[in-house]
């Protein structure tokens, strides 16, 4: 037992010092509040070990000694703690507060006293003297007896009086209150610490005292700080006050800030707690963090009598509401797959009771913020749930990270509990688990994860490979923009994906009536889903208008008639459909343009696609990325087999247009270059993909580039692809000469969707000129939202205006 006392008394003595002195605590309150009632309990019983220096016989911490010492007239204690625990059902246990009722009862020897109930402001305490109705000092509470002065540093904060208001101003006033910081006020001062990369405060208690007990007060002012009264410790002339609620009202007639609404006067005990219920809900919506309520003997007689034990008054009570962050353990971190393919990092934590609910995960949102945290397996970590609020991971406790030898090299999970110890400052300790990292391939379905420069979301590029995204990827599989099936419903299909009965494109193409029938009836059956339920989607959305039940099959036929006639789609929709990353409508349009065939879509090189009028190199690298996995491909090719077949069409935008040599060499991955200095390389390698791939006499840097194995098949297949692709003269599929060609354009005002490059490059790879001025040589001015002196000019001129929509009829 004295060893447990030992170790219980130097630990809380540490976090104390780290929380009062230095305002940055390692631990949650709650974690403090637990071994500071171990070591009462333990202290109790065993008297002969307590230690002089023990935290149950102290108040606060040691002053700072760059402050000048105020010795405070009456000692500033603390308050003693009653928690009141709730069970599942939220009924609270306040058998603490009731023997804290009855404590005071017989201390009164039977009287029932009048109770004042109040917030527990989450600020630090704050004497203020008051002579002849002037401020003239401002002390903390320090270790009780004396604390630090702070007078400069009180005067900035703007609602405390530097003179009483009102007539009956007493000679002598010691106010004593709580300087905190608003909800408000804190986030936006972490969010300037963050910004200016300073150190970040732990929450609004540790963000007020650290900014009331700077050494500069210009840095206090800044931070707007809020003061509270809540007690009046001495008082010398004026009206003489019998109760608590006396001294409230007085302080507010001298101009203090009261939490208005939120204390009041009770008669007994019940009231107090139902009181402190209420306010437990209003808790998330005040605008200042408090930790409980406090309850005080209103009759200051009453109070004399009662009197103090060592560190807190008899005649108040700190009734604390249930923690809202707690300690607990990070056991594992797995990845989510979100129905867009969104990949979410989820910490699965040792289930911890926090803000009133049982956490066992928390979201990390992404890798960066899993990063930034630094929260890895086996960490201890401080979970917060306040109010609704997701519970969250505030931040790692460093200390208690499992560590090992840094020359045990041992598979980790052997050493998993022999090795792990308190991790100390050591140079011979590494943690035991890297630095978090998401997988490189989904859980789920083993698709590559992807994440694109300068964006937080990774996501899983599965797409209907993927269970977790297949019903979403189904859904606008279907849609009307894409393979536009009629009658398929979102219902039916979440159906169909979760009874496995469709688990590619294809296995639409192979859906029977019994197979549907099969669906509606495990549908109905199934209880799992009674808000979307599908079942009532199928009767109720009978294509038909009619009930299922009275023509059992026709819902069934006419999805299978709307599936049947979706198979010849235009190719722009079927690539559409595919759910390729960053292809929407209009790059769809632009690929099915550019290449007039799935075959060629099929195998169109990154730097080829990067040229095409609307797709950059992100968007290129999601189009070839997604070809090149075996598995898409596979689906495809089991849709064409399914007798699904798209269209081909006219090329008219035709690749030798846009696509110049110089335009794909700067696309090149790996290999930055100017289109200049690319023109100038095309030169030398004699105009030809073949100089490029052999001529020895190139640029090293280009020689070392292409002698990769994976560039130089990527040459090589370029090579390939324009060989096949038909040129501009050849007649075969390339469209007729566009109605744009040899045409000049003059652009003005914002358009709808595209944006002036786009719309510039497609006019020029229709064969058309982009001027900046309105002459009588201008054919077409394309005018957009807030169009001014140029559309006047054109209207003038008698030139033919276009909008957006025109433009793109006329580009074909
Ligand atoms: P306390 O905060 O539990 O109670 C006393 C204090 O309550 C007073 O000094 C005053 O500042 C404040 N208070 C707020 N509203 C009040 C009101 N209406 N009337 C009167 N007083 C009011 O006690 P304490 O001794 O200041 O601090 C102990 C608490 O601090 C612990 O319970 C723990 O939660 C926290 N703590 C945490 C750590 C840590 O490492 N996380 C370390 C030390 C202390």
């Amino acid at each position: 037992m004295k060893q447990r006392i030992d170790e219980l008394t130097a630990q809380l003595n540490r976090y104390a010092y780290e929380y009062y002195t230095l305002d940055a605590p390692s631990v949650p309150d709650a974690e403090y509040d637990r071994l500071f009632r171990e070591l009462e309990a333990l202290e109790a019983a065993y008297p002969e070990y307590r230690l002089p220096d023990s935290p149950t016989q102290r108040v606060g911490g040691e002053p700072l000694p760059e402050f000048q010492s105020v010795r405070h007239r009456i000692p500033m204690l603390s308050l003693s703690n009653a928690f009141s625990p709730q069970n599942e059902d939220g009924v609270f246990d306040h058998s603490e507060m009731l023997a804290f009722d009855e404590r005071v009862r017989n201390g009164l020897g039977g009287e029932t006293p009048e109770y004042v109930i109040e917030p527990k402001f989450d600020g630090l305490a704050i004497s203020l003297t008051y002579e002849n109705g002037l401020l003239v000092q401002a002390a903390t509470r320090g270790d009780g007896v004396s604390g630090e002065d702070v007078t400069r540093n009180v005067k900035t904060i703007a609602n405390i009086p530097l003179r009483l208001h009102g007539g009956d101003v007493p000679e002598f006033l010691e106010v004593r209150g709580e300087v905190l910081m608003l909800k408000a006020d804190f986030i936006r001062l972490n969010e300037f610490q963050t910004v200016n990369n300073q150190k970040l405060f732990a929450n609004p208690r540790n963000a007020a005292a650290g900014s009331l007990r700077q050494l500069d007060s210009k840095i206090t002012a800044k931070r707007r700080l809020h003061f509270f009264a809540y007690s009046i410790a001495e008082q010398q002339g004026g009206k003489t006050l019998h109760t608590h609620f006396d001294e409230l009202v007085l302080l507010k007639t001298l101009g203090f800030s009261l939490p208005d609404g939120n204390y009041n006067v009770f008669p007994n005990i019940g009231s107090v707690l139902a009181f402190y219920e209420a306010m437990q809900h209003k808790r998330p919506s005040l605008l200042y963090e408090i930790d409980g309520m406090v309850i005080k003997v209103n009759s200051l007689a009453q109070q004399e009598t009662l009197g103090f034990i060592s560190r807190a008054p008899r005649w108040a009570v700190a009734h604390k509401f249930p923690a809202e962050e707690a300690l607990t353990q990070v056991e594992a971190i797995d990845v989510q797959v979100g129905r867009t393919g969104a990949v979410t990092p989820v910490a699965r934590l040792k289930p911890v009771f926090v803000g009133g609910v049982t956490v066992t995960n928390v979201t990390l949102h992404n890798e960066g913020e899993a990063q930034r945290k630094d929260v890895r397996v086996g960490d201890t970590v401080v979970v917060r749930r306040a109010g609704d609020v997701i519970p969250e991971i505030v931040r790692v406790v460093f200390e208690r990270r499992p560590m090992k030898h840094a020359a045990t090299q041992s598979n980790p999970q052997g050493d998993l509990f022999g090795a792990i110890t308190e991790a100390r400052p050591s140079e011979n300790q590494v943690p035991l688990h890297p630095q978090y990292r998401l997988p490189d391939t989904c859980p789920i379905c083993s698709s590559d994860i992807e994440k694109e420069e300068g964006e937080a979301v990774a996501r899983c590029s599965g797409g209907m490979l993927c269970a977790a995204q297949r019903a979403q990827s189904l859904i606008h599989f279907a849609s009307r923009k894409a393979m536009d099936i009629d009658g398929l419903g979102d219902k039916q299909i979440e159906a169909l994906v979760a009874q496995n009965l469709v688990q590619h494109f294809a296995d639409l193409y192979r859906l029977d009536i019994p197979t549907l029938q099969k669906m509606k009836e495990n549908a109905e059956s199934s209880e799992t889903m009674p808000s979307e339920n599908p079942a009532t989607a199928l009767s109720d959305e009978a294509p038909t208008g009619k009930t299922a039940k009275k023509q059992p099959v026709k819902w069934a036929q006419n999805i299978l008639e709307g599936i049947e006639n979706s198979r010849r789609p235009e190719l722009a929709r079927f690539l559409f459909a595919l759910g390729i990353r960053h292809v929407g409508e209009r790059t769809a349009k632009s690929l099915a343009q550019a290449f007039g065939s799935l075959e060629t879509v099929r195998l169109a090189p990154e730097p080829l696609l990067a040229c095409l009028p609307d797709i950059g190199n992100i968007v290129a690298r999601s189009i070839a990325h997604f070809f090149a996995q075996s598995e898409q491909q596979r689906q495809i090719d089991e849709l064409l087999a399914a007798g699904v077949t798209p269209q081909t069409q006219a090329i008219t935008l035709p690749l030798a247009r846009y696509a110049a040599p110089e335009k794909w060499l700067a696309r090149l991955p790996g290999f930055k270059i100017s289109e200049t200095k690319a023109t100038a390389l095309w030169e030398l390698s004699g105009q030809s993909v073949s100089g490029l791939l052999t001529d020895k006499a190139l640029p090293a840097e280009w020689q070392n580039w292409r002698n990769q194995a994976e560039n130089h098949r990527l040459l090589q297949n370029i090579e390939q692809f324009l060989a096949a692709m038909p040129s501009e003269n050849d007649s075969g599929n390339t469209a007729a000469e566009s109605p744009a060609a040899g045409k000049t354009f003059v652009l003005t005002g914002t358009l709808p969707t595209l944006k002036r490059d786009q719309a510039q490059a497609m006019i020029e790879a229709a064969g058309g000129k982009v001027s900046g001025s309105v002459s009588k040589k201008t054919d077409f001015l394309v005018a957009g939202e807030a169009a001014g002196s140029k559309l006047e000019k054109a209207n003038a001129l008698g030139i033919t205006v276009l909008d957006e929509n025109a433009l793109l009829a006329l580009l074909g």
